[in-house]
């Protein structure tokens, strides 16, 4: 086949949208290929790149690592596959987890991003907002972000670009090919972060 093959991981959260939001970013840019919904480490082994939405971490990470699909998602990037975790994606992507009220997390991680996240660090579900975020280093200088029971980054080491903050806190990084965002950005109709992935995805090809 020709063209890309971009996967969602489909365990819980918001899969339906960020596939809509990757085959419509993949048509804008012209760019050929197929966004599919991944569960398995079969399916997530054929890739050349994977979102991983927003959701619950400790459910994805728990089902994920049960399934032998979390193992395979760290082989793949190790390997160099980019990598766009939204929300609960970038607590995966993370070393070291904490919540803000209950303290240090033992949950299964994918322990490659080098930041230590505070999950629920703008409160709870009824503390959700949105707000404009710059991501100036990667093109995009204006982005509506979506901040549902959003983690922030409380520690980012010396290979983690930090990409965005707002109230001092840290919402956007990259590291290599992975991009990890608080916010939800297949909440909003710019496509522009989506676009970002699939150009990374494309120029690794
Ligand atoms: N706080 C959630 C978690 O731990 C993430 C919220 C989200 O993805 N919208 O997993």
């Amino acid at each position: 086949m020709s063209g890309i093959s971009i996967g969602v991981l489909a365990v819980q959260g918001d899969v339906a949208e960020n596939i809509s939001a990757t085959r419509m970013a993949m048509d804008e840019l012209g760019v050929e290929g197929i966004v599919s919904e991944v569960k398995t480490p079969e399916q997530i082994s054929d890739l050349d790149g994977l979102v991983i939405p927003g959701g619950e971490s400790t459910v994805i990470g728990t089902l994920s690592l049960i399934n032998g699909s979390l193992k395979k998602i760290k082989e793949k990037i190790a390997s160099g596959m980019p990598v766009l975790g939204t929300c609960a994606g970038m607590i995966l992507l993370s070393k070291k987890a904490k919540d803000r009220v209950v303290g240090d997390m033992e949950q299964p991680l994918l322990d490659y991003l080098d930041i230590k996240i505070e999950r629920n660090a703008f409160g709870r579900q009824k503390n959700s907002f949105e707000a404009d975020v710059s991501l100036e280093k990667i093109g995009i200088p204006n982005f509506r972000g979506v901040f549902i029971r959003a983690p922030s980054v409380v520690d980012a080491g010396k290979t983690v670009e930090v990409l965005s903050k707002i109230d001092e806190k840290i919402v956007a990084v990259r590291q290599g090919n992975i991009i990890g965002t608080s916010f939800h950005p297949e909440l909003t109709e710019d496509l522009s972060l989506h676009k970002y992935f699939v150009n990374l995805v494309q120029k690794k090809n």
